[in-house]
């Protein structure tokens, strides 16, 4: 029998590169948890409708990229393909809109699937960490949720990332947009499907990526110039506090984005160094999300990044993560007490926090230095017949080569302190 294969489109993460997704997720959450946000995690799947309803009818996501299926039971369920929908579900159901507190802001990390066509950055099962704060309209919220990301991005050392930024109006001035641009999408010369997304999602066609629809575009209205004075004014104070900050944007009148809740701020960080697949995380508000779902009007804002993309940007910007090393002391036992009297040492070791491994397995000394050399440790701890006889171990420094011997009773001591 041949041996199994990741499922197309789908990679495993591995150490040591794997350590880099830790790291990259701790990165993102690290300044949602300093800022209010609370861990939220929902199922990794839903109801199919929950995502027909909350993500849209007309989009790629819910046409095409979604896993369907139907259980034993009878129910339609589909696999998460986005965040927003399932928490701004969770929230709405376990009431936490309700508890006098408002916004209520969250924060989450885990795994999505979309049936899309695999290439570099573009996986059918990803992972994502995201924030949303539901049920407040202030410009403020809109911008922290920016300034928090930005610095996310920041503290893993990326820099060759750009924030774009639109507002993509509301519900007064929106639909007078929407119109004047489906009067202008009827006039271009444009295949079927993209005339049915014209009639149903227009603003969707703004986004399309192909250089002759493009260039038919070229003289589109923008929303910017239909924007009503609340929205303007919204708008400019978002604009206004994340400059304050010292967050450094671009406006682009024509970003809208492939979910059909989005409101008004409408954000997406991109990166230069990962050719077609630029896209590292994104969002906006949603102010009639709620109300799609079938509960109260709750105007919220939130985003997504991913931690497939994020991580490629570094490798791109050639950033190396100061990872923790995963091991600080190695164990070489070279007789059987010694596997004993090392083996208690490392247990000690551990529960002090000091990350420390063994060698496991009777490989002799060679082979268990080589482990010792791989496990990246700074030292290592050995012991044969005629130490432990003299009660010592021997200390080796793994940088500098220097070996010493150590009292059997001194050494998680000496380690911790070494260390400490
Ligand atoms: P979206 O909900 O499409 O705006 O996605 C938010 C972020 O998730 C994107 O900016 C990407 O970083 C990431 N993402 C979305 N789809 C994929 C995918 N198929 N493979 C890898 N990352 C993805």
């Amino acid at each position: 029998m041949s041996t199994f294969q990741a499922p197309k489109g789908t990679y495993d993460l591995i150490p040591p590169e794997s350590a880099k997704y830790l790291a990259v997720r701790e990165a993102i959450a690290a300044p949602l948890r300093n800022s209010g946000y609370g861990y939220i995690e929902t199922p990794g799947f839903e109801n199919v409708e929950l995502f027909a309803r909350g993500v849209g009818e007309s989009t790629d996501i819910v046409t095409k990229e979604m896993y369907t299926f139907e259980t034993k039971g009878g129910s339609q369920l589909a696999l998460r393909p986005e965040g927003t929908a399932s928490v701004l579900r969770a929230a709405l159901e376990a009431n936490l809109h309700k508890l006098g507190n408002l916004p209520v802001k969250l924060w989450y990390s885990g795994s999505y699937y979309r049936y899309e066509r695999p290439q570099k950055g573009r996986y059918r099962h990803f992972s994502q960490v995201g924030a949303e704060a539901i049920g407040a309209e202030d410009p403020a919220l809109d911008a922290e949720l920016i300034i928090l990301a930005d610095q996310a991005y920041r503290s893993l050392g990326l820099r060759g990332f750009r924030i774009i930024l639109n507002s993509l109006g509301d519900k007064e001035c929106r639909p007078v947009y929407r119109e004047a641009l489906q009067n202008f999408l009827r006039g271009l010369d444009l295949d079927e499907e993209t005339l049915r997304r014209a009639d149903i999602n227009p603003l969707r066609v703004l986004d399309d990526k192909r250089p002759d629809v493009q260039k038919q575009l070229t003289d589109a209205p923008l929303l910017r110039d239909y924007l009503c004075d609340a929205c303007k004014a919204y708008h400019e104070e978002v604009r206004e506090l994340i400059t304050a900050a010292g967050v450094v944007f671009e406006d682009d009148p024509k970003l809208v984005r492939g979910l059909d809740y989005y409101t008004r701020t409408t954000f997406e960080f991109v990166h230069d160094g990962l050719g077609a697949q630029s896209a590292v995380g994104g969002g906006g508000r949603y102010d009639g999300l709620s109300e799609m779902i079938g509960g109260p009007a709750l105007p919220s804002v939130g985003w997504a990044l991913g931690v497939d993309r994020t991580v490629l940007a570094l490798e791109a910007e050639g950033v190396e993560l100061e990872l923790p090393a995963s091991t600080s002391v190695f164990a070489v036992p070279l007789s059987e007490e010694a596997r004993r009297v090392l083996f208690t040492k490392v247990t000690e070791l551990r529960k002090l926090g000091i990350a420390a491994d063994f060698s496991y397995g009777s490989k002799g000394l060679k082979g268990a230095m080589k482990s010792a050399n791989r496990s990246g440790a700074r030292y290592a701890v050995i012991a044969g017949e005629r130490d432990l006889a003299e009660g010592v171990v021997q200390l080796k420094d793994m940088e500098s080569g220097d070996q010493t011997a150590v009292g059997v009773n001194e050494i998680v001591a000496e380690l911790e302190s070494k260390l400490g």
